[in-house]
């Protein structure tokens, strides 16, 4: 079974040739991979998701400032603001997806999906998708195996970590993850499904690995916000059957490609692009000395 999830046109042909849906691949395969069960792997899922809604609950409402001061509650700034940029929808996506991502910068528990530092995107969509069209969890649980399904073909063919492939493996993965599973939980087909990752890939590519201090913050939470949008935007693209004239795989091959020719200093190094600025410098010496200064006296340096 192992082919399975080498590509998404053998991922295809074999629902197809199984006369079985995404989802249930996806459970196929876990239960090949792990000798578990259907309903052990759903209820782990249900479980995934009700830590991913408390990261939104969390960090809409409690007090979200990191240890460096670099986020400071931005995701009720943006809840709360009165002068609509975007319909009520869209700002509550955006918010969310900034919460639980700030929840993670704030230490507090999220699920990395598929890292830390793309935790916002996946809580941020489905549960604002959820609200949008009043689903139940057991449907939510479906478009996350399929979410499941995408980031094992997108780390077989390229990568999901910042410090191989660039934040167009985290952050551009988490949203391909999320537009699929959007598209799936609305009743798109397979090509849909397919179409909505390679859109949001081709958004996505490029986008280089830069955290200011080597802290998962900035610019981390805001991209956040950012690939939830185009998750949305890319799958309303495809669920209008807009061509995404690169085939998925090949999208995929060339997130590939760009993360592999990437310079290692926009690869998690914190040595290139918004870190390597004058001011993430500066923010970069000051965590330096207010770290040092809170190591206890036996660790302190000579
Ligand atoms: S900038 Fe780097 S550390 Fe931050 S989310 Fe992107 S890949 Fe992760």
């Amino acid at each position: 079974m192992s082919y399975l999830f080498e590509s998404f046109k053998g991922w295809k042909t074999y629902c197809e040739e199984k006369e079985i849906s995404l989802p249930q691949s996806v459970i196929e395969f876990e239960v090949d991979q792990k000798n578990g069960e259907d309903s052990q792997i759903k209820a782990g899922l249900l479980k995934a998701y009700g830590v991913m809604k408390d990261a939104v609950k969390t960090g809409l409402e409690e007090d979200m400032i990191s240890r460096s001061g670099m986020i400071n509650n931005g995701a009720k700034k943006v809840y709360n603001y009165h002068v609509a940029v975007l319909s009520p929808e869209f700002q509550k996506l955006i918010s969310r997806a900034l919460a639980a991502k700030e929840v993670n910068s704030c230490m507090g528990r999220v699920v990395a999906a598929p890292t830390a530092g793309a935790s916002g995107i996946l809580p941020g969509t489905l549960v604002t998708l959820q609200e949008i069209h009043d689903l139940a969890d057991e449907e939510i649980v479906n478009g996350l195996l399929v979410g499941a399904g995408i980031a094992l073909i997108i780390e077989e063919k390229a990568s999901l970590a910042g410090a191989v492939g660039g934040c167009q493996a985290e952050t551009g993965s988490a949203a391909a993850m999320a537009s699929g599973a959007i598209v799936y939980c609305l009743g798109g087909n397979i090509d849909q499904v397919f179409t909505a990752v390679a859109i949001t890939i081709q958004c996505m590519l490029g986008l280089v690995c830069d955290p200011v201090a080597g802290l998962v913050e900035v610019p981390c939470v805001v991209r956040n916000a950012s690939a939830a949008a185009i998750a949305f935007s890319s799958a309303q693209i495809a669920l209008a059957n807009v061509n995404a004239v690169i085939p998925v795989d090949e999208c995929i091959e060339a997130m590939g490609e760009i993360g592999a020719s990437m310079e290692s200093r926009y690869k998690e190094t914190a040595m290139g692009g918004l870190a390597a600025t004058l001011t993430g410098q500066e923010i970069s010496k000051r965590v330096l000395i207010s770290d040092i200064e809170i190591l206890p006296d036996s660790e302190s340096p000579e």
